[in-house]
């Protein structure tokens, strides 16, 4: 059995964790280290019962309750050199640190990582491919742009994990955000668009995937109704009806989806 949980998700903290093979990792910790313990609890996990960090990249909202987390539950920490660098200059020490190159895959026990290059202003951004022989979860944090190769990675999933971040309308009718920032959420290394999603959901979907779970929306430029009406009609459209859909919160977690 695989599940899957998002302890929360959005421009205020991203944090997930995956249970399979009988290992149990966290995907990011962008909450404050406090709310990852209490979030974890509330999901019944304890903390100290994890076997490891996956980090997708450095930026705070990914990472921000690294380093008192860490003290508190020495656990090891997988990611690649140039995103280790980046965090560990902010400070923390702590931790076994364990790399991989984007674009390796590698195996804990009982679960197959497989990972991936994206496109995003970070240093060194990635996205996984968790599995067993069975099944495997698609993890795609931030992202300004799908590439061949990224969904190519996604195909044949039985469950999904993508940022939906802005709705190009609401975006562009936005009145908080100076030009500057919208041309960076919508670049090639920004965030994914409702219609960016909406795509990549309409190549890779299949009738055994089972679960869609959306995150990272922006609590301006995105409603989960409007992702979530978008992609029913998409997978109505393709015969995939059968998919169920999510969209994680900020602020509580979400249930267990089990694959
Ligand atoms: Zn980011
Ligand atoms: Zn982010």
């Amino acid at each position: 059995m695989m599940r899957f949980a998002v302890l929360g998700s959005g421009s205020g903290g991203n944090a997930a964790v995956v249970e399979c093979g009988g290992l149990r990792l966290m995907i990011d910790a962008g909450l404050s280290a406090k709310q990852l313990s209490a979030r974890l609890q509330s999901v019944g996990i304890d903390p100290k019962s994890l076997d490891g960090i996956l980090l997708t990249h450095e930026h705070g909202d990914h990472v921000r309750g690294l380093k008192v987390f860490l003290k508190q539950n020495p656990i090891p920490v997988y990611t690649t050199p140039a995103t280790a660098r980046v965090v560990r200059e902010t400070g923390i020490d702590g931790g076994t640190w364990k790399f991989f190159e984007a674009g390796q895959a590698f195996t804990l026990g009982g679960i197959s990582v497989e990972t991936f290059a994206i496109q995003h202003d970070a240093v060194d951004p990635v996205g996984f491919v968790l599995g067993d022989q069975s099944r495997r979860l698609g993890f795609l944090s931030d992202a300004g742009f799908v590439t061949r190769s990224m969904t190519e990675r996604l195909r044949g999933l039985a469950g999904l994990f993508v940022e939906a971040n802005y709705d190009e309308g609401l975006l562009e009718a936005d009145t908080k955000r100076p030009w500057s920032i919208k041309q960076r959420i919508s670049s090639r290394h920004g965030h994914l668009s409702n219609t960016q999603v909406t795509e990549l959901i309409r190549e890779i979907s299949h009738p055994a995937l089972g679960r869609v779970v959306l995150g990272h929306l922006s609590s301006d430029c995105n409603t989960p109704d409007i992702i979530l009406n978008r992609l029913r009609a998409c997978l109505g459209e393709l015969g995939h009806g059968h998919v169920g859909l999510h969209c994680a919160g900020q602020h509580e977690p979400s249930d267990w989806f089990d694959f």
